[in-house]
């Protein structure tokens, strides 16, 4: 099945008006493969300002959501307003959210249903820190992080997966092409045995962790690799490179 190349980039937080208007700059110069999807995700503060000047042919996405319609809770956002702003795409469960600020594989999954309830597309993060890889737990903590969503939504096909080692991520240190073909091709494994062959034949799997306009190319060959989260290299010129690795 063909499945459509899908770039996104995470600003984390950096970045600030002047800086935004560099990187749409760059956006808006450079060509997009019009088969190709792109998506940025931006921190919260700036959407709107994004949202009125990017190119059409990108969309943006929400580094993070909540679980809950709205009410009282202090800093967060909902999918309502995110909606509300026009923005399609969350990221979630990234490894800083999940490591930095506490996020359970529960909690990542709750919100993960409910943004896609409330219509969002969501770029679905998981992956290994170094110590699970090294012993061996890579696929095991991969199925858990994926078990706890798959046990709480039906439908798949507003979801991308983006398999990220922790230990490749803004360390420079990239997984080889062979590695990271390795796990998605376990994990489309995982999706067909536990969700369904449909699933895991259209489902999405990106791959991020360190990926530049140097080592895009070669991860881009790999059969079961449908595109890229990039962090540090989305903020550069080079980003427009790695939107067009696949052609
Ligand atoms: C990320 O933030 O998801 C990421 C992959 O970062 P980097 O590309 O900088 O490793």
């Amino acid at each position: 099945m063909e499945r459509t190349f899908i770039i996104g980039g995470n600003w984390k937080m950096n970045g600030d008006r002047k800086s935004i208007d560099e990187i749409i700059k760059f956006l808006r110069a450079g060509s997009i493969p019009v088969n190709n999807e792109v998506v940025i995700g931006v921190p919260a503060l700036y959407l709107d300002y994004v949202q009125q000047r990017k190119p059409k042919n990108v969309e943006i996405a929400a580094q993070n959501c909540y679980k809950a319609e709205k009410g009282a809770f202090t800093g967060e956002i909902s999918p309502d307003m995110l909606k509300d702003l026009g923005v399609k795409w969350v990221i979630l469960g990234h490894s800083e959210r999940r490591n930095i600020f506490g996020e359970t594989d529960d909690l990542i999954a709750e919100k993960t249903a409910h943004a896609l309830e409330k219509g969002l597309k969501v770029i679905l993060c998981i992956g290994e820190t170094l110590d699970e890889r090294e012993t061996g737990q890579t696929n095991e903590v991969c199925f858990r992080q994926m078990k706890a969503v798959a046990n709480k939504i039906k439908d798949w096909k507003n979801v991308v997966i983006a398999y990220e080692p922790v230990w490749a991520i803004g360390t420079g240190k990239t997984a080889t092409p062979e590695q990271a073909q390795e796990v998605h091709d376990a994990l489309r494994k995982w999706i067909a045995e536990n969700i369904g062959k449909e699933v895991a034949e259209s489902i999405r799997i990106q791959y991020g962790g360190s990926v530049t306009a140097a080592n895009a190319k070669e991860l881009a060959r790999q059969k079961d690799i449908d595109g890229f989260l990039v962090g540090g290299a989305s903020l550069k010129p080079e980003f427009v490179d790695i939107i067009n690795s696949n052609a």
